[in-house]
């Protein structure tokens, strides 16, 4: 099958629809039960629970139900997780609570930093083995940290290194949560430029399709904004999840009745190139995800954010900018372009400025606001699509290798 009729670009194959994709996102991309070892299973982590949970734990394991908010104080509001500095709690307690309540889900594998510091990606390996990443960015007005919702990826986006690898496994709520929590004291303690600077914001955009893991990312979002010592008091209007567009679990997503900004990863306007930039079309076409889409924006009176990788001559030509600012005239949305990061082997590269100024254009010509995101990270592999540790840094040699070959 051609990509489209009337516009040649690079050939792409046509990739089957993971047969692995649950329609509501209720974890089903899962392995089956039984086909995964118990012990791959990351231990309980109090950012798997929430205040009652965490209480019922706490008398579980013989100890007062009120240390469960002093231990949750330590860990979303002071940002501390060793129990030597918990000195409000009886030594005794401490270690046997911190032990059980908060046990260590991600091993830093390597930390790696670029725009002098403002820029910050971490790998870390999970308790089963699995490597992922986040990214911490500073800005003027915000600090953000980019956050993986799976280990791999199964929606097989052919421009995604993350997508080439496959699904490895579903995240858990805390081993989401301990992310932007270790993100969060890395920026509190001055890693970024000296000053201690506060974490505002977080994308749901590292490795993953978050509405794959539903239920554990919806937690986390809610451990993330609950206020402290329940949560790490976020604004939703400051997390942004970012999705394929599973229909079910959008639909689902918009009776959360959050407020939390959506990103669609549209990256065509017509479903004949869609289906092959981002296969899960095949199953829910452009008109439909944006239908929902809408509905989402119409529930949370959130603008939703429309993602659009630039790729050479493949989906930037200015027709396809006429009837993407079409499809979208009038909405409650605006466009933001991501510029190709070319993943390795890819024989796909970023548009040109002029192509990509001229898409900007016709745009904006059609009433869409339209922005060109600033490509933080490339350096360190931490832009769009660059997070890849399980392809490209399979061991702690192979991660020594690729840092030294990135900083350079
Ligand atoms: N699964 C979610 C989150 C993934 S990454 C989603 O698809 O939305 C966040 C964004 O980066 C997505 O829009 C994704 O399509 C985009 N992206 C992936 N690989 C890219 C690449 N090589 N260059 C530019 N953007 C890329």
């Amino acid at each position: 099958m051609t990509a489209t009729s009337s516009a040649p670009h690079a050939p792409v194959r046509v990739l089957p629809l993971v047969p692995t994709i649950d329609p509501l996102g209720r974890g089903g991309s899962e392995p089956a039960a039984g086909a995964r070892k118990r012990a791959a299973l990351p231990p309980t982590h109090l950012a798997d629970l929430d205040m009652a949970g965490r209480r019922a734990l706490a008398a579980a394991l013989g100890e007062k139900e009120f240390r469960a908010a002093q231990l949750s104080h330590h860990y979303f509001g002071r940002l501390v997780r060793d129990p030597a500095v918990m000195t409000d709690l009886p030594a005794a307690v401490r270690d046997r609570l911190a032990k059980s309540m908060l046990p260590q889900l991600l091993r830093p594998v390597r930390e790696l930093e670029c725009d002098h510091g403002q820029t910050r990606k971490a790998l870390w390996r999970l308790a089963d083995g699995s490597l992922v990443e986040s990214v911490l960015m500073g800005y003027a007005d915000r600090v953000t940290a980019c956050v993986s919702s799976q280990a791999g990826c199964g929606m097989a986006c052919p421009f995604c290194a993350t997508g080439q690898a496959g699904l490895t496994r579903n995240l858990s709520t805390a081993e989401i949560v301990d992310q932007v929590v270790y993100l969060a004291a890395l920026a509190a303690s001055g890693a970024m430029g000296g000053e201690p600077r506060r974490l505002s914001h977080v994308v749901f955009m590292g490795m993953g399709e978050p509405l794959a893991n539903y239920q554990r990312v919806i937690a986390a979002v809610r451990r993330l904004t609950d206020p402290s010592p329940d949560g790490l008091g976020l604004s939703q209007r400051h997390l942004t999840v970012s999705t394929v567009g599973l229909v079910p679990a959008l639909r689902r997503l918009i009776e959360e009745d959050l407020s939390v900004t959506l990103a669609l990863s549209l990256h065509a306007p017509d479903d004949d190139l869609r289906d092959e930039l981002v296969p899960v079309n095949q199953r829910w076409k452009v008109a439909e995800v944006l239908d929902a889409a809408w509905a989402y924006a119409a529930r949370s009176g959130r603008r939703v954010s429309i993602e659009y990788a630039m790729i050479k001559e493949v989906n930037d030509q200015p027709w396809r900018a006429d009837l993407l600012g079409r499809l979208l005239a009038g909405r409650l949305a605006h466009v933001n372009l991501i510029p190709l990061n070319p993943t390795p082997g890819s024989r796909w590269d970023a548009s040109s400025k002029p192509v990509e100024q001229e898409f900007v254009r016709r745009l904006r010509a059609a009433g869409v606001a339209t922005t060109v995101r600033d490509t933080r990270g490339r350096e360190i592999d931490g832009a769009c699509g660059q997070l890849a540790a399980s392809v490209t840094i399979p061991t702690e040699t192979g991660a020594q290798a690729r840092q030294a070959a990135s900083l350079v």
